[in-house]
């Protein structure tokens, strides 16, 4: 792997599909030693325009692109979504070939949990609200996953969707708490035309799901407008907003909270900047979705 920046080398344009971990490391060590910027995205796999955007602010900000694809067993709350999660590594690597990623690093279950595996990251406080609370053990699993990735890659960045902006607060909050030496960038919402974030298990919806799905956007969205207009009883905008959700009587609320952006706790009052986050059921799928909202002008009033 060529550092990308580098004016006196090729750029290698294959893209290196690595499985072992001290592979991925001899790979990486001559960008590294060449004091280049590895830009890392942990992924899933099932690459789609939400992966992509990350994948490109990370080939506009780093000399060389490192994409994981590995689904993570621990992060899985239910075994039967573990075994329906898409799996597509042939796409994936056209994808990454097309979009300029230089490694794309696919380890084994077996290497990336060594049995018994005794080490695990529990990040208190931000991983047990909202999702937290309807997943337990999910951000453990999640936290301690890109926490081996960041040990294997040792990249200098790392590349997060806000779409999933609680499990970006944990992975902030890790790497400071742990003094972790990787600079981590939040990458916004890719979403479709009518609204729904773009996610790996949309493709599971019905039509008739996938006609419903935008909902979600939209009661953030109503949420939102509550905010704007003035409202800073976070039940009285909540009731707002699932008046939108309640429409929709295929759908299953899990959560609606309006919350504090670092710390993930309810906030009582809005004032500031605050997240809108929400998790809802529909069908056979659990979709996630959120929006920053910011009123500074209410700090001033007070
Ligand atoms: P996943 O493969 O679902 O674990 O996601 C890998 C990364 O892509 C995570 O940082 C996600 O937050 C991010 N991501 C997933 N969907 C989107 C989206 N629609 N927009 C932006 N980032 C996304």
């Amino acid at each position: 792997v060529k550092p990308r920046l580098s004016t006196n080398c090729i750029r290698i344009i294959i893209v290196l599909v690595i499985s072992h971990i001290d592979e991925v490391r001899s790979v990486l060590a001559p960008v590294r030693h060449a004091s280049r910027i590895i830009g890392f995205v942990p992924t899933m796999g099932a690459l789609h325009a939400g992966h992509l955007r990350l994948i490109d602010e990370a080939a506009k900000t780093s000399d060389s692109v490192v994409v994981s694809i590995f689904v993570n067993p621990p992060q899985f709350t239910e075994q039967q979504d573990y075994q329906a999660y898409p799996r597509q590594i042939e796409t994936d690597m056209a994808l990454c070939r097309s979009h300029g990623v230089d490694v794309l690093f696919a380890p084994a279950i077996e290497e990336v949990y060594p049995q018994p595996n005794c080490a695990w990251i529990e990040v208190a406080s931000v991983s047990e609200q909202l999702c937290g609370k309807f997943r337990p053990g999910h951000f453990r699993g999640v936290a301690t996953v890109v926490m081996k990735l960041f040990q294997m890659v040792q990249p200098d960045r790392a590349y997060f969707g806000e779409k999933d902006a609680q499990q970006l607060s944990v992975i902030r909050r890790m790497v400071r708490d742990l003094n972790v030496p990787v600079a981590i960038v939040g990458v916004p919402t890719v979403r479709e035309s009518d609204g729904l974030a773009i996610s790996s298990r949309n493709a599971r919806l019905s039509d008739t799901e996938r006609a419903i799905a935008p909902a979600l956007y939209r009661a953030l969205q109503c949420a939102a407008q509550q905010i704007q207009a003035g409202t800073t009883s976070p039940e009285d905008v909540k009731r707002a907003a699932m008046a939108v959700l309640e429409a929709e009587p295929r759908i299953e609320v899990e959560y609606f909270e309006i919350v504090d952006p670092e710390e993930m706790q309810a906030v009582p009052v809005v004032r500031g900047t605050v997240r809108i986050a929400a998790a809802i059921r529909l069908g056979p799928v659990r979709l996630i979705d959120n929006i920053l909202v910011s009123r500074p002008e209410l700090n001033l009033i007070e």
